[in-house]
């Protein structure tokens, strides 16, 4: 063994890229592990349209620390890539750098080339993505990367439509959507989830309908004035009692008002008084005057009247809905119930329509209406109250605009029938943490509504429904491009299913014609694809894809326990009736500092950059992977100081133990030969060590294989502390004492095997040190693989828990007295003569003499005790005086030793001056010890000095110390 250089985290880690690249290490650790069994993973695919940021450095690092581990212990694990391409946010991007927005926009442009746009931009940071993968030391498969815009995906993606299609599970619906009017299509209901704000100031606003009949006026309550526009109803709760209070105005006139009685407390300070109380059912068929003429409507009976709905809320607002059927789930569903017309005040752009006859507002995008609209109603008398207020408000997650309900034709997974077989298939997942599973996730499967799967937008792939030109009932749902090919007129060009090329495929059956419909399918759908579409299922690879499902893990952050993981299990429960994935572990958030969110704004968190040029990617990574918040789903707290000490007590101190190793194997030419636990040691330390590496093993091989990071981590974190600052420290002089050599051969191989296990074992978190101390340490085995990946993950052995037991009471005996010592002020290289120790278990001789040096006490006395206690002979004779100032003197001859440059091996002459008659009896009476110690040849008090002189000063007298090599000598 050689020394090794100062550990530089990042001159290490980009040493280890290249030599990781250069020797074909991803590759050969997966050829190595190709027959083993498979350890399925699946990569859920990022966006390459956008740059990494901060957050994906613990995603990245904790899928990565499983792959390792598995493939460690031979399993055959595909580490595949795969890129998200598809969707609104791609699109969202692309509309902005070409400067165009909307529908009309990209239609006037040409769908085509909108979409070459899109398909041109998917990869920008491409490279930047996979340069972090590297630089942070997460292995992918880059070369065999999947991508969703691939025709081969989408074949897949159309394949996997027609079988939940075959299973009467897709439907198309009127309903009223979430919808971003921006976007201009529908959202599924977990993705509006992701965009809701708190505290939106919007309208609120009383309204006063006029009965037809009557002088009198039903009050409703509404924070969207916008739709007031398009109300062609009114509904109360039947059962609920509702009042006609008498109001008095400023002018003295008196008007009476409608709603329910339980609400009485919403109308303003003024006196009132309760005239009648009427059933809600009772109002039911009553006619009201429209707040707005509206061109050109229909006349129906069924417009402006008051209808019975038990969906009112009795908990706010009047007791009295202003039905919109245009704008509202419920509203719609009242409106088809009673054939009450749907009017569309608002164009699928989001603004008011211009051929209604609403002069004042129209064209206005809906939500700059409001006040235009409170305006002119105020002027007519029908604002009872208008003020505003704060609520949570959806927007689209994508682009930011605030969302509307939309009645529009949306294609439907019916996921609210199949609840109970979602349910039964999730029994089968085992999540980390464990309390998502019935919390976060079961309640969402329990709540689980109807998935909306068609976007009205351009760059997805599209939905393989062709319908009949004559009958839209008829409609025929492609599975495969062979299928397309026979159905299709003439020979049309499949080898790209994007738009506008496949709008122009029409399929001729049985003398009718079928055109496909417009819409583009969710990309979450294609996300929920993955497991069948990267493998190009079932066109080919049957055998791969039977083997890779579902995965044995998976592993994203919190917020997809709604999105990823929900529509990878509807849709594989619908095609198999099985869970996509068997193991899911749910990472946390990262927050700043300060707990709020990262923010780039805010600068509350270091570049990445900065982060691997100071503390490196190891470093971060461990960090992150031991913060228990982190890897179970919870937020953690980024502590850039709490970083820096990962570095400096685990890497620093793990480098400094390789060193020490290394320096004195190469003085001694000692050179490991096995890689085998050392069996037969003697010295107790030794044993001790050994178990303690093997009780490490044991724990952290326990905890990854129930994905619980952190407690696989830290206990490593702990063991390089305790091997550094107890074994080492205690065994120090055993590694340059020569007197007996099969002691001095057992520490060797203590410490080398366990410094290499610690390898091993911190391989998945920190995948460059520990390779590049595996490297160093196993330099002169012939037999070991070239990098710890290429390792096999160390043996469980059931470790000997009274020899662990013993040394804690020890290491305890130990604290205990070192503390007396300080209380009675005596420093500890002041011998003192002897310990009287209480213990609850036996400790042999060996044991006790570990107490006693570390104690600095010429004797022990053992008693044995209940409790464990140190009892210490304060006495301090002239003897152990005269010890206690030699102990200083070599101390500082010592530090001499190293100012003089002289390496640890090197023996001297030594010349020590001084006139105190105290430190001249200490010196003459341990000579001895203090030749031994500092290694000097010859001791000679006050006689003529060398060329190195340093002058010190020993309980307050001055001593000069002087010294020189002495060459040739041993
Ligand atoms: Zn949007």
């Amino acid at each position: 063994m050689k020394k090794i250089a100062p550990y530089n985290a990042k001159q290490v880690e980009e040493n280890m890229l290249s030599y990781w690249q250069d020797n074909c290490i991803f590759e050969r650790s997966l050829e190595q592990t190709k027959d083993g069994q498979t350890y399925s993973f699946y990569h859920g695919p990022p966006l390459a349209n956008r740059l990494p940021h901060f957050g994906h450095s613990l995603v990245a690092s904790i899928k990565d620390s499983i792959g390792r581990f598995q493939t460690m212990r031979g399993r055959s694990v595909e580490r595949r890539n795969g890129w998200d391409c598809h969707g609104l946010p791609v699109e969202f991007e692309v509309e902005k750098k070409l400067g165009i927005s909307g529908k009309k926009q990209i239609t006037e442009l040409g769908i085509d080339v909108f979409n070459t746009a899109c398909r041109d931009s998917v990869f920008t940071y491409k490279k930047d993505w996979e340069d972090f993968f590297d630089r942070i030391g997460r292995w992918t498969d880059k070369k065999n990367a999947y991508a969703t815009i691939d025709t081969s995906y989408t074949e897949s993606v159309w394949w996997v439509f027609s079988q939940i299609y075959k299973k009467g599970l897709i439907y198309k619906g009127y309903k009223s959507m979430p919808y971003c009017p921006r976007c201009t299509t529908p959202l599924s209901n977990f993705e509006v989830n992701e965009g809701y704000k708190d505290n939106v100031t919007d309208p609120s606003v009383y309204v006063k309908f006029k009965l037809s009949q009557s002088n009198e006026y039903m009050l409703a309550w509404t924070t969207t004035p916008w739709s007031l526009p398009g109300n062609t109803a009114l509904a109360v709760k039947p059962d609920e009692y509702y009042v006609r209070v008498a109001l008095k105005d400023d002018e003295g006139s008196i008007e009476t008002l409608i709603l329910a009685e339980k609400r009485l407390e919403n109308l303003s300070a003024e006196t009132f008084e309760v005239l009648e109380r009427v059933l809600g059912k009772d109002l039911v068929g009553v006619e009201y005057e429209p707040l707005f003429s509206i061109d050109n409507l229909e006349q129906n009976d069924s417009l402006y009247k008051i209808w019975p709905a038990e969906f009112v809320s009795i908990e706010d607002g009047t007791g009295v809905l202003h039905v919109a059927p245009a704008f509202g789930e419920d509203d719609l569903a009242l409106a088809q119930e009673h054939s009450i017309p749907v009017l569309h005040t608002v164009d699928s752009g989001g603004k008011i329509k211009t051929d209604l006859g609403l002069v004042a507002f129209e064209g206005k995008f809906f939500k700059g209406a409001d006040k235009l609209i409170i305006e002119q109603l105020t002027q007519k008398g029908a604002i009872y109250s208008a003020e505003t207020f704060e609520h949570t408000y959806p927007f689209c997650y994508r682009c930011d605009t605030p969302l509307l309900y939309y009645a529009i034709d949306t294609w439907f997974v019916a996921v609210s029938t199949i609840k109970d077989q979602l349910q039964a298939s999730a029994k089968d997942i085992t999540w980390t943490p464990d309390h998502i599973n019935t919390g976060r996730f079961g309640k969402w499967l329990e709540g689980a509504r109807d998935w909306a799967i068609s976007r009205n937008r351009y760059w997805g792939a599209p939905v393989p429904i062709w319908v009949n030109d004559e009958d839209d009932t008829d409609i025929i749902v492609i599975e495969s491009i062979e299928q397309l090919r026979e159905l299709a007129e003439g020979t049309p060009d499949l080898s790209d299913l994007h738009r506008p090329f496949i709008d122009n495929v029409v399929i001729k059956r049985d003398g009718k014609t079928y055109h496909r419909i417009e819409e583009v399918i969710d990309c979450w759908f294609e996300s929920g694809s993955m497991p069948y579409a990267q493998k190009h299922f079932p066109f080919e690879n049957e055998k791969q894809f039977a083997d890779s499902f579902p995965a044995d893990y998976i592993s994203e952050g919190l917020d997809q326990t709604r999105l990823w993981f929900y529509v990878l299990h509807v849709i594989s429960t619908i095609l198999f009736e099985k869970p996509a994935y068997k193991q899911v572990l749910v990472n946390g958030m990262i927050m700043a500092a300060d707990g709020r969110k990262l923010s780039k704004s805010l600068k509350n968190y270091p570049p990445l950059d900065d982060v691997f040029a100071n503390e490196g990617a190891d470093s971060l990574r461990f960090y992150l992977l031991s913060s228990t918040p982190a890897v179970s789903a919870d937020h953690m707290r980024f502590d850039r100081d709490a970083l820096k000490d990962v570095n400096r007590n685990l890497f620093m101190t793990l480098s400094n133990s390789v060193s020490f190793l290394s320096m004195y194997a190469e003085i001694d030419n000692w050179k490991p030969t096995s890689l085998e636990r050392p069996v037969n040691l003697k010295n107790p330390l030794d044993i001790w060590l050994c178990e303690r590496v093997g009780q490490t093993i044991a724990t952290t091989t326990e905890a990854l294989n129930k994905f619980e990071l952190a407690k696989a981590s830290w206990p490593v974190y702990e063991l390089v502390d305790e091997l550094s600052n107890w074994y080492i420290r205690r065994s120090r002089r055993r590694y340059w004492k020569s007197e007996d050599d099969n002691d001095k051969l057992d520490a060797y191989r203590t410490l080398h095997w366990s410094l290499v296990t610690i390898c091993q074992l911190l391989a998945p978190f920190a995948p460059f040190a520990s390779d590049y101390f595996y490297q160093h340490l196993t330099e002169d085995i012939q037999t070991a693989p070239d990098s710890v990946h290429l390792s096999l993950w160390p043996e469980v052995i059931l470790s000997n828990e009274a020899v662990l037991d013993a040394m804690q009471v020890v290491r305890q005996l130990v604290n205990d007295g070192l503390a007396a010592r300080a209380r009675a002020g005596i420093k500890v290289r002041q011998p003192l003569t002897k310990a009287t120790i209480s213990s609850t278990i036996a400790l042999s001789t060996d044991l006790q003499s570990i107490i006693s040096e570390e104690l600095n006490t010429k004797k022990i006395v053992v008693k044995k005790a209940e409790v464990a206690s140190v009892l210490l002979d304060t006495k301090i004779t002239q003897v152990l005086k005269n010890e206690g100032m030699a102990r200083d003197i070599i101390r500082n001859i010592q530090q001499a030793r190293k100012d003089a440059g002289l390496d640890v091996e090197n023996y001297i002459d030594l010349v020590l001056v001084t006139d105190s008659s105290a430190l001249i009896n200490a010196i003459e009476q341990c000579e001895k010890i203090i030749k031994t110690e500092v290694l000097a040849t010859t001791l000679n008090l006050n006689s003529e000095q060398f060329d190195y002189t340093k002058s010190t000063s020993i309980e307050n007298a001055e001593l000069t110390i002087s010294l020189q090599k002495v060459n040739g000598a041993e």
